[in-house]
């Protein structure tokens, strides 16, 4: 069993870790502020769950304030009920999610909150369009000729934004021929503007070339003027 947390990931990525190590993956969620990590998946592996005789626990739109309505997305805000010394009152998380009450698989009625989008801090807007990491890794890990790592880029020429994706090859995946590379490159891209609405510039790059990181990875460089 592993559980894995550190950063927002994908459910494609949770099919890759299992398939490759023969573990089962669970979410966990939590943030120094409240303690650290204290909300985890149950066996259902479908949200995870926030403890709420603990926790009062809201999605609100970032712009007004105001609660969303169930099943929608919006910014995490989170109240403790029973903390003492540092409670925190309507406290935004900055996570981007969806809530969900509906009983569980597992019978708990306590609500979960689904796949964590990513921070309302790294959303990208390009060309008006609302995008997230996490989106884009859901794309990439479905197509098995790409690797885990990729750096999203965005740049503004001649006033209109340019977003391109480097992306790792798996060592499989490698090959000398360029229109190889150039078949999967436009099928990559063909991927991520059906999900994304906005055309991406897509550059494959050898297995290992990207920068890794210890913690929380950096996928975003955004060189935009605004
Ligand atoms: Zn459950």
């Amino acid at each position: 069993m592993g559980v894995l947390g550190a950063e927002p990931w994908s459910e494609e990525m949770r099919k890759r870790i299992e398939d490759s190590t023969g573990i089962k993956a669970y979410d966990i969620f939590g943030t120094s502020e409240l303690s650290g990590p204290l909300f985890t998946e149950c066996q259902s592996q479908n949200g995870i769950h926030i403890w709420a005789d603990q926790f009062l626990v809201e999605v609100i739109n970032p712009d007004t304030g105001e609660p969303v309505a169930n099943g929608e997305r919006g910014e995490l805000v989170i109240t403790t009920l029973v903390k003492e010394a540092l409670p925190l009152i309507r406290y935004r998380i900055g996570d981007i999610t969806v809530l969900n009450w509906d009983e569980c698989e597992c019978g708990r009625t306590h609500p979960r909150i689904m796949r964590v989008l990513g921070r309302a801090d790294d959303m990208l807007i390009v060309r008006g369009i609302n995008v997230f990491p996490g989106q884009v890794e859901s794309v990439l890990m479905n197509i098995p000729e790409v690797g885990e790592h990729f750096m999203i880029i965005v740049d503004r020429i001649n006033e209109l934004d340019i977003m391109k994706v480097q992306i790792e090859m798996t060592d499989a995946a490698f090959s000398d021929k360029v229109t190889d590379i150039m078949d999967l490159e436009k099928k990559v891209g063909a991927a991520l503007k059906s999900v994304l609405n906005i055309a991406v510039k897509v550059e494959l790059v050898e297995h290992g070339s990207l920068p890794r990181s210890m913690g929380k990875a950096k996928k975003v460089i955004d060189n935009r003027k605004i």
